[in-house]
């Protein structure tokens, strides 16, 4: 059983190391884009909800997306543990969580800025199933298509040059102050990325090191 947040500025990897490092735990990621997309699509009263806000282009607040990650976590699949993508990104939603779960770790991706940016850049998503893509090391078999599901690919608005640099500001106002929160419960693991072509699975293993080494698998 481990339960683990990925946490790290965007662009940092958290959703594509995540999503390798799952099966290897044999555990599910949980990520909010994808409990929003849930929700939505199955209709549901707290999926109506959020649809209202992200229709306004306004966040979801945060009760809303404590109540829908709680509702995940009662799922069978996460009896062996988790891994969240994205969530908490305030000291607010930290304390939230820490009210619905326990959690063991949280992985700090530490990436300096260029690489980021250069990697934000490179971003495309699938519009139908919002898989990840990148052009620099994650591309997909044909151009601008999903390998999983035929699905179209493009570059979010948000990962834009002039909406990176936003995104960042944001990040290290809101967000980075949990890197403190956390090495004071004694949480975190740092994993350290210098070259903008380290491969995934290099970073991954890394990860896995770390948590063997914490006697958390
Ligand atoms: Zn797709």
């Amino acid at each position: 059983m481990v339960k683990i947040v990925m946490l790290g500025p965007p662009g940092a990897g958290k959703g594509t190391y995540a999503t390798r490092l799952a099966p290897k735990l044999g555990i599910p990621t949980i990520s909010t884009g994808e409990l929003f997309r849930e929700n939505i699509k199955n209709n549901t009263e707290i999926g109506k909800k959020a649809k209202e806000y992200i229709e306004k282009g306004e966040l979801v607040p945060d009760e809303i997306v404590i109540e829908m990650l709680k509702q995940r976590l009662q799922k069978d699949d996460t009896k062996n543990g988790f891994i969240l993508d994205g969530f908490p990104r305030t000291l607010e939603q930290a304390k939230a969580l820490e009210e619905i779960s326990d959690i063991d770790v949280v992985i700090y991706l530490d990436v300096p800025e260029e690489i980021i940016i250069k990697r934000l850049s490179a971003r495309r998503q699938c519009k139908k199933c919002g898989a990840i893509y990148n052009l620099l090391y994650l591309k997909p078999k044909v151009d601008g298509i999903c390998d999983k599901c035929g699905g179209e690919l493009y570059q979010r608005d948000d990962d834009k040059p002039e909406a990176i640099k936003e995104r960042l500001r944001v990040y290290e106002e809101k967000t980075a102050p949990l890197k403190e929160y956390y090495i004071n419960k004694g949480k975190l693991i740092t994993i350290k990325t210098t070259k903008i072509d380290t491969p995934p699975e290099e970073q991954v293993e890394k990860i896995m090191e770390a948590l063997k080494q914490k006697g958390l698998i």
